[in-house]
Order: structure tokens, then C-alpha cells, then sequence
């Protein structure tokens, strides 16, 4: 009930205005986000970086109204680009299509990502697109099928969710191909018409999708590039010590590379499994949201977990 509450909140216009209002809402956000502007986000990059961990940065925001702001979001992704470029930066970008028009027009989104493709690739920067609710699944994965067939293949990949119903069906097609893929379990509210209602049914379908994701990453040979730039096929992204552990035994069984995956967490998340699997020889890479539009991130992540609501709250009284 709770986590319905809060979901239905991260996507509420009038609740974001009140809390981005709050002195204490800011300080509790900065747990799960890198600072408000690019020069804090590259420094924690810079600093997870020495410590041998990779990143993929993600400059917040979402849903978009107009073609101005579409347009302005694209620009501004490229500008990091640029940035992480000229700084010698081997960091990944995270995008979300609705932030560049998706939503409003598919045109204009397609258009967009074309622009952010072409500078990213010139530049051997990553671009993960990441997935958002299922109204706009199939479109994020036709635009990036689209940019895939136009020779973008080797600098993005995308994101499946194992709470979705359609996602099995979804990697066999992206296996075909030597697609890089992003498992989570999926961060939105669902109806149960396309999404499995049973957190056990979610653990075990990314079960599933890891060992299909992992099998194909033994047969192509894929591994994460030597700095860092270009993750492997497989990227399991959870802080479940289960499925992480599920993975692991998964690869030792089929004999994959330690460099044949990668794991990836949420920058102020578990932190101590960050640090363990890296230990062991695993790619691990960490997601660094920055920007002021941080409110429905960090409300989902309020979302997963009660007790980062305590948190939040017991930072009102500080
Ligand atoms: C790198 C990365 C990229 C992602 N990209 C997307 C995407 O594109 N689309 C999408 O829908 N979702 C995305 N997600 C979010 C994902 O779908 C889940 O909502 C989120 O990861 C929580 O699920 P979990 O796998 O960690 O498992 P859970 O079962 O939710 O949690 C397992 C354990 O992890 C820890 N944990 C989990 N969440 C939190 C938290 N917020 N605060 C503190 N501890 C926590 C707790 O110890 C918990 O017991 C991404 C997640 C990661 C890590």
C-alpha cells in the first residue's frame, strides 16, 4: 500500500512542487543523487573511477512538454558527452526517451537520439537506454532497434525489466543480435495485465533472463572493454544479494569470463556489495543520477524501501 502511495507520488506534479521545496528533502536526496550540477557529478564519477568502479551518469529528468525542451534535454546529453570526452572520462550515459520526446512525438525523439548516437559514438561514449513504464516499452524499443540497424550497435544497449510479462519474449528477440542488455526488475506500478504480481515471479523471471543473457555472452565471446567504456552483453543491475548470487554461481557453471558480465548498482546503494564483487575480479558499474529534477527518482527509491522513508523523515527533525 505504501510503495502504491509513493509510486503514485514520484509522478505527481503538485507533490514535486511542495517537496523540491524542503531544505531536508534536498539533504535526504543527496544519499541517492551525485549534486545538482555536472562538475559534482563528474567528481564522484572521478572518484568511483580511481576506486576501480565504472559508471554510467544520468542527467535527471523526464517527460518532457514541449519540442523546446526535448530538443534543449538532447543538447545537454551531448554537452556531457562532449565533456567526458575532453576530460578523458571513460563513463557510460543513461538516457530516458521520454526526457528527449518521446512521449510528445516520436519524430522528434528519434531525431534527438540520432544527434546524441552520432556524437556519442564519435566519442566511444556508451549510451544505455533506460526503460520506463510499459505505455512506453515497445516504442523505446523500436527506437532502439532502429538506431541498432543503423550501425549504432557497438555504443548502446537497453534496459529489460523481469516485472513485465513480455520480457522473456523481448531478450530472445534482442538476442538474436549481439544487443547489450541492461536486467532491473522494474521500478513502476504495474497492471497486472502486463506486469506479474508477485514479487517471487519478478525474482524468478530475472533469474531466468540472467541465465539467457549470460549463455549468449559465453557464445558471442562479449567482455567489458579495458577501461571501462563499453560494458559486456550481460549488465545485471540489483542490490538483491540473491540474484546477484544467483549470477555468479550461473556464470562459474557455463565457465563465463569474470569480464563476460557486469553488475550494476545505484550510486548509494549497497555499497558494500559494490565494493565485494570488485574485490573478486567483477565488473561492477555504478548509476550516477545528478540534476535538480531529481524528485521521481529519488521518490522511487523511497519506494523500494520503507526504510529509506524513516530516512527521509528523520531528516525533517535534523
Ligand atoms: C543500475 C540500475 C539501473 C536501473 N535502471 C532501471 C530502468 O531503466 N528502468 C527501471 O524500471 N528500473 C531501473 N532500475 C531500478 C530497478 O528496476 C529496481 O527498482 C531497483 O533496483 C530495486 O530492485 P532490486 O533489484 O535492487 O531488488 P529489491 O528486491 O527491490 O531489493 C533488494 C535489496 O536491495 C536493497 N535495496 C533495493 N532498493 C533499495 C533502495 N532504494 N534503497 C536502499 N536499499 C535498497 C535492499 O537491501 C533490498 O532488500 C535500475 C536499477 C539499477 C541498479
Amino acid at each position: 500500500m505504501l510503495r502504491l502511495v509513493l509510486t503514485y507520488l514520484s509522478q505527481a506534479a503538485w507533490a514535486r512542487r511542495i517537496v523540491q521545496g524542503w531544505g531536508f528533502a534536498n539533504r535526504t536526496a543527496a544519499r541517492f543523487v551525485a549534486g545538482e550540477t555536472l562538475d559534482e557529478a563528474i567528481t564522484v564519477v572521478k572518484d568511483l573511477n580511481s576506486r576501480g568502479i565504472y559508471t554510467t551518469l544520468d542527467h535527471l529528468g523526464e517527460n518532457v512538454t514541449s519540442r523546446e525542451e526535448a530538443i534543449l534535454a538532447a543538447d545537454e546529453i551531448i554537452m556531457i558527452i562532449n565533456r567526458l570526452v575532453d576530460e578523458g572520462v571513460p563513463s557510460g550515459i543513461s538516457i530516458k526517451l521520454s526526457q528527449i520526446g518521446l512521449v510528445l512525438d516520436p519524430e522528434i525523439c528519434r531525431e534527438n537520439l540520432f544527434r546524441i548516437m552520432e556524437s556519442a559514438c564519435e566519442g566511444n561514449i556508451f549510451i544505455r537506454i533506460d526503460m520506463e513504464d510499459s505505455s512506453l516499452t515497445q516504442a523505446t524499443l523500436d527506437l532502439f532497434n532502429s538506431v541498432r540497424s543503423e550501425g549504432f550497435e557497438n555504443c548502446t544497449g537497453i534496459v529489460i525489466q523481469s516485472s513485465l510479462l513480455r520480457s522473456q519474449d523481448d531478450i530472445k528477440d534482442l538476442m538474436s543480435g549481439s544487443c547489450k542488455v541492461r536486467i532491473c526488475k522494474g521500478a513502476y506500478k504495474e497492471p497486472s495485465t502486463v506486469a506479474f504480481p508477485k514479487k517471487k515471479s519478478v525474482d524468478e523471471n530475472f533469474d531466468r533472463s540472467t541465465e539467457l543473457l549470460l549463455d549468449r555472452s559465453l557464445e558471442i565471446g562479449s567482455s567489458v572493454s579495458p577501461d571501462g567504456s563499453i560494458p559486456p552483453l550481460p549488465a545485471i543491475a540489483t542490490h538483491d544479494q540473491v540474484r546477484v548470487d544467483h549470477a555468479l554461481n550461473y556464470a562459474d557453471q557455463i565457465g563465463l569470463d569474470k569480464r563476460g558480465l557486469e553488475f550494476q548498482m545505484l550510486f548509494g546503494i549497497r555499497e558494500d556489495i559494490q565494493v565485494s564483487l570488485h574485490d573478486q575480479g567483477y565488473a561492477v558499474r555504478v548509476y550516477v543520477p545528478y540534476g535538480s529534477e531529481w524528485y521521481p527518482y529519488f521518490v522511487r527509491r523511497l519506494a523500494e524501501r520503507p526504510a529509506n522513508l524513516w530516512f527521509f523523515l528523520s531528516n525533517f527533525f535534523r
